[in-house]
């Protein structure tokens, strides 16, 4: 589980080992990559989701855990069944990364 979680208007800050960076998902490509069964095919993993239909300044209105290996996201285009797990975020690239907001000396 990430040590630290943090919802913004543009995006969604995690926060996995003390001291490192923490890593940005800036909000559409993380709304665009939901991985349920609306937007992407089941068996085939094919995208099914048009991200022209995707507000570019789709934001994040809330987050909720999911047990202890995931994020549900509500999305302010009114999606919300899509659960990121922590294994699926924490290998995604991060579109960027910043101190961590605990970090020693930032
Ligand atoms: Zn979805």
């Amino acid at each position: 589980m990430p040590r630290a979680i943090t919802r913004r208007d543009d995006a969604l800050v995690l926060e996995w080992e003390p001291g490192q960076p923490a890593h940005v998902h800036a909000a559409r490509p993380l709304r665009l990559a939901c991985p349920c069964a609306e937007c992407v095919e089941e068996m085939t993993g094919r995208p099914l989701l048009d991200p022209a239909r995707v507000p570019a300044d789709v934001r994040p209105l809330s987050v909720r855990l999911v047990g202890t290996y995931g994020l549900q996201v509500r999305w302010s285009d009114g999606h919300g069944t899509g659960i990121y797990t922590f294994e699926r975020l924490r290998q995604r690239a991060p579109e960027s990364v910043e101190p961590a907001a605990g970090a020693a000396g930032a």
